[in-house]
């Protein structure tokens, strides 16, 4: 069943007495549900191309190279898809490794909590590592770190690699891309700005600065006259960490 039109109705439809009575879940079976979600991820496919089961499959296959076989089951039209590991550890593994992406469309996992029911699930959040470009020496510190990746989104891990300092940030991807930050060094009006580079970004707009469309099919895309508009190209492929190579080159 389409998760749209699930969650439509979910918001409208409240089932009463006519339907019949309350049932009391079996709690036994309860447990071993919940233990069979503990293997469990929920992965939306961000973006306009429809991917299937088989093909996720055998593309993650390849890149996770995890130690137990893992399945995927389609649960709903709208590129939604359970995966079930083989183990604790695999889980794991895929969920501290995002973001993947399948043919550089993003997966937006998330770990089913409670009963696991997807029309609670909330796929708008994932994270990044972003590598903060053009410090000031001065501030390469883990003040002005956690300071700056607040700007971003919910900070998870910092850490300075050759030089460059690098958070980990928890941020909403249906939000435009932050392309960096202004910082002022003095109190002259002098200021540095701060330009950020994602590992492993999926395709995204370099109009709107959205992940999960190309300029080309951007829902904000407008014209003045015959000309695009005046802001274009404020995004690019600069802003992908070159330290990143895609991790999907298997395609389906
Ligand atoms: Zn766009």
């Amino acid at each position: 069943m389409d998760l749209d039109l699930v969650n439509r109705l979910a918001e409208v439809l409240r089932l009463d007495e006519g339907d019949g009575p309350v049932l009391e879940l079996n709690k036994a079976g309860i447990e071993e549900g919940k233990k069979r979600l503990d293997l469990c991820l929920v992965g939306k496919v961000i973006g306009p191309r429809p991917a299937n089961k088989e093909g996720i499959e055998n593309a993650m296959k390849g890149i996770w190279k995890l130690n137990h076989r893992f399945q995927v089951e389609e649960l709903s039209s709208k590129n939604v898809f359970r995966f079930i590991f083989g183990s604790r550890e695999d889980r794991q593994r895929v969920y501290g490794g995002r973001p993947w992406t399948i043919d550089k469309q993003l997966i937006c996992f998330v770990k089913p909590m409670g009963l696991g029911e997807i029309s609670k699930m909330n796929f708008d959040f994932t994270s990044f590592w972003i590598s903060i470009n053009n410090v000031p020496l001065a501030c390469m510190t883990e003040l002005f770190a956690r300071e700056w990746a607040e700007r971003i989104g919910k900070l998870e891990d910092i850490k300075l690699v050759n030089g460059t300092m690098k958070v980990r940030v928890r941020m909403n991807i249906t939000e435009p891309l932050k392309r960096g930050l202004r910082v002022a060094v003095d109190e002259l009006g002098n200021e540095v700005s701060l330009l950020f580079q994602y590992e492993h970004l999926p395709d995204f707009c370099f109009d709107c600065g959205i992940i999960g469309h190309k300029a080309l099919d951007c829902p904000l895309r407008d014209f003045v006259g015959d000309n695009p508009r005046p802001d274009r190209g404020r995004y690019g492929s600069w802003m992908c960490a070159p330290s990143s190579p895609p991790r999907d080159r298997v395609r389906y």
